[in-house]
């Protein structure tokens, strides 16, 4: 049953450009609009930013180099160089699969995003755009204040979920073509009092690593829900490791009973691999405590949107530059096993790892600005995991500092089309350069 609702709200139309989602796409889009000279609304539906990063207590950075150079520079890298400064155990010429502290991540983001002076509007949760003409006129949200609009020139979609694509009743992709499915979730979560010596010396916790105690956690059955051995884990902080692990299938982060069933399900998981860990590495993780579990549900993909570009896999694989590109990327396919092949992996006949993708060293594939330009709509840009590309290639281009390119692009494009309100009416070249001038890896 529908009802119809209506009510006066306030109407904010004091910014240039509004940003949706300020996990790392959307710190990167906000703060490069305003160094450009925009002024910027970041609205946050959590009280923190970073997404994943931090509220998804992801514990690592995936690697920024192609084993040659450093690839995602710019914001991406200034995000990512400050971060690892508060780190006292990383070494300042790491670049591979760095260890996040999530408390400091959040103030480093909080740093850039008031030096740049971006607005910043925390607890607020986007529910509605209103379109005509092709054009988004204003956004509706919802905050502790009420029911409000906010009205800009430019919108960036930053929410993981490409929200606002869908709220204007654009078309979009979900999950693998064809079935639909989505790669599994993960709630990550954190372990303090760990053994730092015994953590270092013992065999590494891992799926590639068949005879680690993960495998023997996940068969004993004796914790049910630890199902299968995805077990990604670094320490984090002095006798602290953050944990990427386990697998929560057909969980649907655009519906809310399917994440609030999962962050329940996924808080047990957690507990129960703590306590498998405890059993089974009792020297490392016998005196432990499991300090968080993260408050934000670990999504992997939801939608995509229908864009002016869609990057293939064919494009993956040749290693493609574009025109108009705006980053590089050399992440590998890192799409998570479907729930059938579950079974091969937890006996030790597969380690999913044939249906990954990965490039040598030094290669690397460009993202075109067209693929976050959504079809049919003219003052929108859309930056992170829900750019246009096959199901494949999100596996790759989903990760962080691929994020971080794309936000600091839609941020720069966001800018340069607000004469215009249109994110088409823009000169790649001149997009590129300013990006190449911000530090920007362009070939
Ligand atoms: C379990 C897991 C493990 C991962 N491991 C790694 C890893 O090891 N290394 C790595 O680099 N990457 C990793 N990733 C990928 C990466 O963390 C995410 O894909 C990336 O953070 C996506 O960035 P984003 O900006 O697109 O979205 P997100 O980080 O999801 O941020 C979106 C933000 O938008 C906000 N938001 C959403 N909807 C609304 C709305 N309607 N109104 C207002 N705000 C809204 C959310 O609260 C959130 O803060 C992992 C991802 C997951 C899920």
């Amino acid at each position: 049953m529908n009802i119809q609702f209506s009510k006066d709200i306030p109407l904010n139309n004091q910014f240039d450009i509004i940003v949706v989602g300020g996990g790392p796409s959307g710190c990167a889009a906000a703060i490069s609009a305003a160094r450009e000279g925009a002024s910027v609304l970041l609205i946050e539906s959590t009280g923190a930013l970073g997404g994943m990063g931090t509220n998804g207590l992801v514990p690592a950075w995936c690697p920024f180099s192609d084993r040659t150079k450093v690839v995602y520079r710019g914001i991406a890298l200034e995000v990512f160089e400050k971060a690892k400064a508060n780190m006292k155990h990383v070494k300042a010429g790491d670049l591979d699969w760095v260890p996040i502290d999530p408390e400091a991540l959040k103030r480093v983001y909080d740093q850039m995003v008031v030096d740049a002076g971006v607005t910043v509007l925390f607890n607020t949760q986007v529910v509605s755009a209103v379109n005509t003409d092709k054009k988004i006129e204003y956004i509706v949200a919802t905050n502790k204040a009420g029911i409000l609009a906010y009205q800009s020139k430019i919108y960036i979609d930053c929410t993981g979920d490409a929200d606002l694509v869908a709220m204007s009743g654009l078309s979009f992709e979900y999950g693998e073509e064809g079935s639909g499915e989505v790669q599994p979730s993960t709630q990550c979560f954190a372990i303090t009092n760990v053994d730092e010596y015994h953590y270092h010396n013992s065999p590494f916790l891992h799926m590639n690593n068949p005879d680690c105690a993960i495998y023997d956690i996940a068969r004993s059955e004796k914790y049910p829900l630890v199902v299968d051995p995805h077990c990604c884990n670094s320490l984090i902080g002095p006798r602290t490791v953050g944990f990427n692990a386990g697998h929560l299938w057909n969980v649907d982060s655009t519906n809310p009973f399917s994440v609030s069933e999962a962050l329940i399900k996924g808080r047990q998981l957690a507990y129960q691999l703590h306590q498998g860990l405890k059993e089974y590495l009792p020297e490392t993780y016998g005196a432990s405590y499991l300090i968080a579990t993260a408050p934000s549900m670990g999504i992997r993909d939801s939608r995509r949107i229908i864009g002016e570009y869609k990057i293939t896999f064919k494009d993956y694989i040749e290693r493609r530059s574009f025109p108009d590109e705006i980053g590089r990327n050399c992440y590998f396919l890192d799409v998570h096993h479907s729930i059938d092949k579950n079974e091969k992996i937890i006996n030790g006949e597969s380690n999913g790892e044939e249906e990954w993708e990965s490039y040598s060293d030094g290669e690397s594939h460009g993202i075109p600005y067209r693929s976050l330009i959504p079809k049919n709509i003219k003052n929108l840009l859309v930056a992170g995991r829900s750019i246009a590309c096959e199901h494949r290639v999100q596996g790759s281009v989903r990760v962080m500092p691929v994020c971080l390119v794309t936000g600091q692009a839609a941020g720069t494009a966001a800018t340069l089309a607000c004469d215009t309100f249109d994110v088409r009416d823009i000169d790649t070249n001149n997009l590129r350069n300013i990006l190449r001038r911000n530090g920007a890896y362009i070939e």
